[in-house]
Parts: structure tokens; C-alpha cells; sequence
């Protein structure tokens, strides 16, 4: 039991028993029994059993439209504790008192839902949520983003959509609302992921056409979703259209340059496969110049060695890792030094080798702008602050900072 939650239930106790006193002045045929419930609580409380002492409590106080709030916020606590059993008993308590207005029925169902929710059992969360939107219209936008979360949690992308078009406001569907907000992301942001999720089981189904459909969905509502552009160069890719491909791709650069890196591989089929192997080269020479990144020069070095020899490639290294110096880069400069290196020299230069890789694995590659969440892998919906797409690869100067 924490300090917090302890203190939080002395202070409960109080408010019962102001509740009780005022209660018993205008009852005084109850005064006898009530309050034995709530003297138990206090001993459980002071003996140091607080978990037994909230049931007392609760008995003590009866559910009326005077106490609902106080219960509620005894549930809430206790589900933010992770006593999501004990929250989902006082809830359904609640719920079994008739003289409970419609108002408050459905505010206790709003939060047993949400009991549900954190149970996991998403099935009758879903239930109880479908019906408060049907029947609770005081209810409803927060239903609403409780099912985003139902739906989220099982992955059902064509639900997730529905509700989430239910949730953009009506007189602007032409154009994302920066006012109107989904969890502080604009929900056409969360729509748009929601059509990316779904077009990519789409591509893994071989359904390209529908895949492709949804994509264009998801940038009509962010028409700055990478996610989007990336996956259409995909498809395009795998439909054999591959100029489509790259018109998509390059996009990107507009107004996410961060992004280029993610596009290379991509990039580098699409060019092979009109026959541009070259065209590449420039591509990232002239999103190098703009952007530098570590990654783009270790494609564009590697295009030298191919086409130039290691010299060249040495060459560029050399004079891009003064100006924007990066462990990848070292490591390539590394592996293009001769390699009739014997002895000592070549001994120690393989061991410096290990040792740098072994800080390029380390390091993280990705940071969440929201809520500061790095790994090494790309994901577009952050798991540390449930945010979509604010996770981009890091600029080697950010690297440097936070590793
Ligand atoms: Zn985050």
C-alpha cells in the first residue's frame, strides 16, 4: 500500500463520516447501525489493513446521487492501482442500485467499462461502450475514445476507422481540425494510421488495389502521413510500377527529411527497375547536401566504392566525417582501408573495428518528439506515450547528445 493510497482512504473516511453525521441528523432512526460499518473501517484502517478497510467503508456508505461521485472515485483509484477486481465490484455494486438515476447508470457503465478495459476483458468493454453511444448521448464522445482503445487493443482496423470518423467533427471532414483532439493527437493524425494498419494487412492478403485505396484515405485525412507515402511506394513497388514507386517515395523528402533513410532500400529497387541505377547516386547526393545524414553517406560511399573504388569512397568519408562525424562512418572508413594491413597494425585496426560496431548496435537509432520513447526500431505508434507517428530517426547530432 503506498502513502498516497493510505492517505487517500483517511481521507475517504472522513467524508463518510461527515456524510454519516449530516445523514444521521436528518434520519435519526439509522443513527444505530450505519455507523458501525464505518467504525470497523477506521479500526481496519488503523490497524494497518487498509485493503480490508475499503470494503467496510463501502458498506458504510450507501449509493445515492450524494455519495456516486465518492464511490466512483474510490474505483477509479483502485483500477489506477491495478485492483481492477475490487474497481469492477464497486462499479457493479453501483450498478445495482435502482434508485440510481439514468445519468449516474451511465456513468457507472462508463467507468465498469473502462474497468473492463484494463482487465482485458475487451469483449464486454466493447458491449457496455456500443451501447452507451447508442443510448448515453452525455456519453458518447468519451465512448467513443474508450472503443478507439478496445478496437486498438484488437487490432480491428475497420472498427478503429468507423469510430474514429464518428470522432471527426462533422463540418470539417475536408481538412484535419487542429482544435479537435484525440488523446492531444488530431484524430484525423490517429485516422490515417488507423487506414495504414489496415492496408498493410491488406498487402500481406495480396489485395494491392484496396491496399492502395486505404492509402490514399489516409493521406486525404494527413496528407503528411510518411507511413502512407511509404507503404504506396511499397505497393507500387510489388504491382510493378515502379516510377509510381519512386514519385511516392520522394515525396517524403519534402517535408520529412528525417525520413529519406527509410526510403533508400526502397529507392534503390525502384531506380534498378527502370533502369536509373545511377539516378540514385544523385538522388542522395542531392538529399545529402540538404539533409547530411550518417546513413545517406554510408549509400552514398557505398555507391562510390562500386562505381569508383575504394579510394573514392575513402575520400568522401574522410572529408564528410570532419564536418558531420558519426560512429557509422567509422566503421565503413574502417573496412575501406587496404587491407594488406599485417601484424600489429592490421591486429589493432580489427579489434577498433569490434569495438565500434559494437557502439553503432548500442546506440539508438529512433526518439519519439512526444514523449522523448528511443529505441532501435522505427514504430509508428510510440509505446511509451501511445502516440501515432511522432517516433523519427534521430540526425547523428542527436545521436551524439543522447547516447
Ligand atoms: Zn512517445
Amino acid at each position: 500500500m503506498t502513502d498516497f493510497f493510505v492517505f487517500w482512504l483517511l481521507f475517504f473516511a472522513v467524508g463518510i463520516g461527515w456524510f454519516l453525521g449530516r445523514r444521521s441528523l436528518h434520519a435519526p432512526s439509522i443513527r444505530s447501525e450505519l455507523p458501525s460499518q464505518y467504525y470497523r473501517g477506521l479500526n481496519f484502517l488503523l490497524d494497518g489493513r487498509p485493503d480490508v478497510a475499503v470494503d467496510a467503508f463501502i458498506n458504510a456508505l450507501e449509493v445515492n446521487s450524494d455519495t456516486l461521485e465518492t464511490h466512483i472515485a474510490l474505483g477509479n483509484l483502485l483500477r489506477k492501482r491495478g485492483e481492477v477486481d475490487r474497481a469492477i465490484r464497486i462499479h457493479q455494486n453501483l450498478l445495482a442500485r435502482p434508485s440510481l438515476s439514468q445519468e449516474h447508470i451511465h456513468l457507472a457503465h462508463l467507468e465498469l467499462a473502462r474497468d473492463y478495459v484494463s482487465a482485458g476483458l475487451l469483449d464486454r468493454a466493447e458491449r457496455l461502450l456500443l451501447d452507451l453511444v447508442e443510448e448515453a448521448p452525455e456519453q458518447r464522445l468519451v465512448a467513443r475514445r474508450h472503443l478507439l482503445d478496445v478496437y486498438q487493443s484488437e487490432r480491428d482496423w475497420s472498427q478503429a476507422i468507423k469510430i474514429a470518423i464518428e470522432l471527426l467533427p462533422k463540418k470539417k471532414l475536408l481538412k484535419t481540425s487542429p482544435n479537435f483532439k484525440e488523446r492531444g493527437q488530431a484524430v484525423a493524425i490517429v485516422l490515417a494510421h488507423y487506414y495504414c494498419e489496415l492496408a498493410f494487412q491488406k498487402k500481406s492478403s495480396g489485395e494491392f488495389s484496396l491496399s492502395r485505396e486505404l492509402l490514399n484515405k489516409a493521406i486525404f485525412h494527413d496528407r503528411y502521413c510518411v507511413r502512407a507515402l511509404i507503404q504506396l511506394g511499397e505497393i507500387e513497388l510489388m504491382s510493378g510500377r515502379p516510377k509510381e514507386a519512386i514519385k511516392f517515395l520522394k515525396q517524403i523528402r519534402e517535408f520529412a527529411p528525417e525520413f529519406i533513410s527509410e526510403t533508400i532500400f526502397l529507392l534503390r529497387d525502384a531506380f534498378g527497375k527502370v533502369g536509373q541505377t545511377d539516378t540514385i547516386t544523385n538522388y542522395l547526393k542531392e538529399c545529402y547536401k540538404s539533409h547530411p545524414n550518417p546513413t545517406i553517406a554510408l549509400e552514398i560511399a557505398e555507391d562510390l566504392l562500386l562505381e569508383e573504388g575504394s579510394e573514392s569512397a575513402r575520400e568522401f568519408l574522410y572529408k564528410e566525417l570532419r564536418e558531420h562525424p558519426s560512429l557509422g562512418g567509422l566503421s565503413k572508413l574502417i573496412k575501406l582501408q587496404p587491407i594488406n594491413l599485417k601484424g600489429n597494425i592490421g591486429k589493432n585496426l580489427d579489434q577498433l573495428l569490434k569495438l565500434v560496431d559494437i557502439l553503432i548496435k548500442q546506440r539508438t537509432k529512433y526518439r519519439c518528439d512526444h514523449c522523448g520513447f528511443s529505441g532501435h526500431q522505427l514504430h509508428w505508434y510510440c509505446p511509451g506515450c501511445k502516440y501515432w507517428g511522432t517516433v523519427r530517426p534521430l540526425h547523428s547530432e542527436e545521436i551524439e547528445k543522447i547516447t
